[in-house]
């Protein structure tokens, strides 16, 4: 079967994880912050907080900026739920804004016109859905009028860059969270970060990693008490391992082979599918995308047929997936009041797409057999 996406693992990256299971420490050891100083030197920011997953990274970012009981907090529809549950957790109340229909990524129009309304959110999560980023010069501009905070959700987009700096710099934000589950970019199992440049943001969020408690602020009380710690506020354990620090560590060595394949791969899939009618991302509009996903969309294509095209691949040996059944959509959500034709251009949007397989391994006949298949099955659909 050929997934949608997998996980590269190297011989070294073995070796690094068996160094740590031979050494002293499994967690909370000196593999840890080496990881930390590598993403901040590779995303060129000043803080790197690694945490057991991204979803634990959204959680203590909308903590560090204060989020809680009363607050708004804004996201894209078309994302994991995780970008909207993250705000849920701290007691604020969710909404989204609709997306732009060509680049997938939360509406800078709809965003705009959902200020004027008058009710200011605390926090907006901008996803950078398929690797690619949001129009964040333009959200941060709004941002300083309105007077919200910025979370990139950038769990597709580690080894992506935005105009001239790489994803995660957190130039026009003020956290920025990545993923590294192994369909991710990078992997270290499950696993995740929070990068900012604000010293505060940082402190706060290895305090609420690790319980509340941090030893280093409590550092005059332990010359009289060596044993001694303190828990400051009501924190979690969303520690990373040293284990996977490490295979992160060794797998971030491979990041640019790693984006520059997938942008190959994104590149034969244009060459092999462009003449079918089909909406295909547009690789020159996309520059800097980390490529996270590879999503056609099938224009006007029914539900039926869909579902008809997916199973075929399927018994074709082929694992394709939909990103992103909209946040809003699911049980849970539409319990809290939302309902179809809420933000409908991720709706339409959704009923189109379909992701077909990417990822640095994928071998060139698994792509030609993926192109065909389709192919084949789109003019079955046709006729
Ligand atoms: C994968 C993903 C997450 C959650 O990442 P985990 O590391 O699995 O917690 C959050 N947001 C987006 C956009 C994702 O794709």
């Amino acid at each position: 079967m050929i997934p949608y996406a997998r996980q590269s693992i190297s011989e070294e990256d073995i070796e690094a994880v068996n160094r740590v299971l031979k050494s002293d420490f499994l967690t909370q050891g000196p593999v840890v912050p080496l990881f930390e100083n590598a993403i901040k030197k590779y995303c060129k920011v000043d803080h790197a907080v690694v945490t057991s997953s991204a979803t634990s990274a959204l959680h203590i970012a909308c903590m560090a900026l204060d989020v809680g009981p009363g607050d708004l907090v804004w996201t894209s529809p078309n994302s994991f739920v995780a970008s909207a549950n993250c705000a849920l957790y701290c007691g604020a109340q969710i909404d989204f804004v609709d997306i732009d229909s060509v680049t997938m990524n939360i509406s800078i129009e709809s965003l705009a016109a959902k200020l004027k309304l008058g009710k200011i959110p605390k926090v907006v999560i901008a996803v950078h859905f398929a690797g690619t980023s949001c129009d964040m010069r333009s959200i941060k501009r709004l941002s300083d009028q309105y007077g919200f905070k910025i979370i990139e959700d950038a769990s597709h987009a580690i080894g992506g860059s935005y105009i001239n700096n790489k994803i995660g710099s957190c130039e026009f934000s003020d956290v920025t969270v990545l993923s590294f589950h192994p369909v991710k970019i990078i992997t270290t199992g499950e696993g995740g970060a929070l990068l900012t440049n604000d010293e505060k943001i940082a402190d706060r969020a290895v305090l609420l990693r690790s319980h509340g408690i941090n030893r280093a602020l409590t550092k005059s009380d332990s010359q009289n008490k060596p044993w001694f710690y303190e828990q400051i506020e009501l924190g979690f354990n969303y520690r990373m391992t040293d284990i996977q620090a490490a295979l992160g560590l060794s797998q971030l060595e491979r990041i640019n082979e790693f984006v520059d394949k997938r942008l190959m791969i994104a590149s034969k899939y244009e060459f092999m599918l462009s003449p079918i009618g089909l909406k295909l991302p547009e690789l020159s509009r996309n520059k800097g995308s980390a490529y996270h996903l590879y999503v056609i969309q099938i224009p006007d294509i029914s539900e039926v047929q869909k579902v008809l095209i997916f199973k075929g691949l399927n018994s074709l040996g082929i694992s394709a997936n939909v990103h992103y059944i909209p946040i809003h959509l699911h049980p849970f959500y539409k319990a809290l009041g939302f309902q179809i034709g809420d933000f409908p251009i991720a709706e339409k949007y959704y009923l189109e797409a379909l992701s077909l397989p990417m990822y640095p391994g994928l071998a060139d006949k698994d792509l030609e057999h993926i192109c065909f298949s389709l192919k084949t099955m789109l003019n079955q659909k046709l006729n």
